[in-house]
């Protein structure tokens, strides 16, 4: 009796052992295989900030390529203005007289249309360029930002499937130690279930996979651990987590 009490919990801690490792595999491959969408994530909310910065810019640009051309039209109208005096003073008559006034006088018009322009869209680029001011950290920084984030992201991606080739031996190595049927057993459940979950702590007599409460008789037997007890409604093995190992393994 002693030794085959001995003999299965050397098997369930193994199991457990095996379970861990199994959970973190699952992980380990969810994290590898959602990676490409992940860093496609990252580098798209960067692109957002890039996108509205280069919106700002460009609202600016606009701003000054407009001013540029109002100040071009403004000096066009400023020769069309000086021949038009030129034609004032050397007016032969009345009628010439009064052609080279009007013209003065619209082009005067448009030259202060256009300067009441100009000063509406140096008031507009000095709202942008404060916009621009107050996210300088911002611009400054998102490049050196995006670099750094993604590389961090292929870091931990790049330790994520080091460690994933780590646990499948490790996973190998405890796997083989499992007699047959009990490793068949354990395949079984794990491929079973959509969570990989073959063996099933007790948590306050209940099984903490599907979450049924264990008969006392049977939290007994599992407590004992002389042998393989599997939760009535799910068929995972059972275990209960004991304390006293635990303490002892942090003590030595
Ligand atoms: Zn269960």
């Amino acid at each position: 009796m002693t030794g085959d009490f001995k003999r299965v919990r050397v098997e369930l801690e193994k199991l457990v052992d095996l379970q861990i490792t199994d959970t973190h595999i699952r992980k380990l491959k969810q994290a590898i295989e959602s990676a490409e969408q992940r860093r496609a994530n990252i580098e798209q909310e960067f692109e957002k900030h890039a996108f509205s910065i280069r919106e700002i810019q460009g609202r600016r640009d606009g701003l000054q390529a407009e001013r540029t051309e109002l100040e071009r039209q403004i000096a066009e109208n400023k020769t069309y203005k000086e021949r038009a005096e030129r034609n004032l003073k050397h007016a032969q008559n009345q009628k010439e007289y009064e052609t080279a006034m009007r013209e003065i006088d619209a082009l005067q018009k448009q030259i202060t249309t256009f300067e009441t322009q100009v000063i509406e869209k140096m008031t507009a680029s000095e709202e942008v360029e404060k916009e621009l001011e107050s996210r300088a950290d911002e611009i400054n920084t998102l490049d050196a930002k995006r670099a750094e984030a993604l590389k961090e992201f292929d870091d931990e991606l790049k330790t994520n499937t080091a460690e994933l080739e780590d646990e499948n031996k490790k996973r190998e190595a405890v796997f083989t130690t499992l007699p047959a049927q009990l490793a068949s057993v354990y395949n079984r459940l794990a491929q079973r279930s959509r969570d990989g979950i073959a063996v099933a702590e007790v948590v306050n007599g209940s099984c903490s996979a599907c979450f049924m409460s264990l008969r006392p008789q049977m939290q007994v037997e599992v407590k004992k651990g002389d042998q393989i007890i599997t939760c009535e409604s799910c068929t995972r093995i059972l275990y209960i987590a004991s304390k006293p190992a635990q303490s002892e393994a942090t003590a030595s």
